[in-house]
């Protein structure tokens, strides 16, 4: 590209040479001695060669006459020296002030000549000294990086236009993927979640039609037992996937009171402790913090404690052991549930708070959900201004700390 542009410019100066040169052989060709000689300053030897541009222009008419040429071709800026000199050794020179340095160094600067004839037919043809105009485009290189700069930047700008682009589009897509990818999953996990629960319920229901059921009141009263057990679990679905589905598209709102964190504690604990019993786990609980009071929606919170003890189960292996301490810290008053679980890696734990998350965990356990609950439990952290972290080690469990801040 350099070397096009090189020659580009090369072309356009030497135009603009032969542009100049043809406006001072124009008047080469009216020469006659009789003319006022202009440049007496020029040494002639001789006498002065008549019917020359030397003779007839200044030095100053000759720059007017070159700088004009650079104008006309878009050069306005481009500095030059020059030099109208005779052919032979004889005759006069004109030159400007830095044509001779200039000239010398031709690794840098670069040199445009035009011979300047006499036109045929003309008063001083085969009669004027041949001369040559000499122009000299000092620095000639740079001119041309400078030129070309704003052509580098722009093709650099694009260049990151195209790859900012390109990489947009690619996030969009992986973003899509990762959506759809999600969405099946999602509808997977429901499926299954509904089917189970409808089942049962559909089994239920057959063995109540049977007459030796109708007849025995304990077995009526434990399959009625099992449609009620079931519908309470679908209809705690249904509640997780609408509850999300709001939380997205409104502001939470929170119904703020000043309360006692271990009683919401508590009332989560109350909650948990069968599912706790059924899996034959054991719950260390320590109330350590003097200061429980938060400044929190009772409901949400209370769902939230619920949410991480509810994971701690799910996700437990033999010999279940949930720890759940508080503490006062900073003004902040702290929650932490610990469980030796099967925990998480690093991917899956960077993760679990986005909505719909859930840790492909191919043979390693075959616990459902949707993948709502942490991010639930984070936005409802969030709206009360605490934070959530959560630490695991694959195999070894998990630990998740909640400091809510607390008034001085
Ligand atoms: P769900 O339990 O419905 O999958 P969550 O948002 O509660 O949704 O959890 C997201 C993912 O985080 C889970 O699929 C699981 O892989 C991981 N996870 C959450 N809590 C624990 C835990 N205590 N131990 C191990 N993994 C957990």
């Amino acid at each position: 590209m350099h070397t096009d542009k090189v020659h580009q410019f090369e072309e356009l100066l030497t135009i603009v040479t032969t542009t100049a040169g043809m406006e001072l052989v124009e008047h080469k060709g009216n020469l006659s001695p009789f003319d006022n000689k202009k440049n007496n300053d020029v040494l002639s030897p001789l006498g002065g060669s008549p019917l020359t541009i030397t003779h007839k222009f200044s030095r100053q008419e000759i720059y007017s006459k070159i700088k004009n040429a650079f104008e006309a071709h878009g050069l306005k800026h481009i500095p030059f020296e020059f030099a109208v000199a005779p052919t032979s050794m004889i005759g006069e020179q004109v030159q400007s002030a830095n044509f001779f340095t200039f000239s010398q160094d031709t690794a840098e600067n670069k040199t445009f000549v035009y011979p300047l004839i006499s036109p045929s037919g003309s008063m001083s043809e085969g009669v004027s000294q041949e001369e040559l105009l000499v122009v000299v485009v000092p620095d000639f290189k740079n001119i041309v990086w400078k030129q070309m700069s704003w052509m580098v930047i722009g093709a650099i700008l694009f260049t990151i236009l195209i790859f900012a682009a390109f990489f947009i589009t690619l996030k969009a897509l992986l973003k899509q993927k990762k959506l759809s990818e999600i969405k099946s999953d999602f509808i997977n996990n429901m499926t299954h979640e509904f089917k189970t629960p409808l089942a049962t319920i559909s089994l239920a229901v057959d063995a109540l039609k049977n007459e030796k059921v109708i007849q025995d009141r304990t077995k009526t009263e434990y399959f009625t037992g099992i449609i009620k057990e079931e519908n309470k679990r679908m209809n705690k679905q249904v509640e997780t996937i609408l509850q999300a589905a709001l939380l997205d598209r409104q502001q939470i709102q929170l119904n703020l009171e000043t309360l006692h964190a271990h009683d919401l504690i508590g009332t989560a604990i109350n909650n948990m402790k069968l599912p706790i019993e059924e899996k034959q786990g054991k719950l260390e609980i320590n109330l350590n913090a003097a200061n429980d009071l938060i400044v929190a929606d009772e409901v949400h919170f209370t769902n939230v404690v619920n949410n991480l003890l509810d994971n701690a189960v799910k996700y437990s292996k033999d010999n279940l052991a949930i720890k759940l301490s508080t503490h006062n810290n900073n003004n902040q008053f702290r929650i932490k549930i610990e469980d030796n679980g099967l925990g998480m890696n690093k991917e899956t734990l960077s993760r679990i708070f986005e909505k719909f998350y859930r840790a492909h965990t191919g043979n390693l356990h075959n616990v459902k959900g949707f993948g709502l609950g942490l991010s639930y439990v984070k936005k409802i952290v969030d709206a009360h201004h605490g934070r959530i972290k959560a630490e695991s080690t694959l195999g070894k469990g998990s630990c998740f700390i909640i400091d809510m801040p607390q008034k001085k």
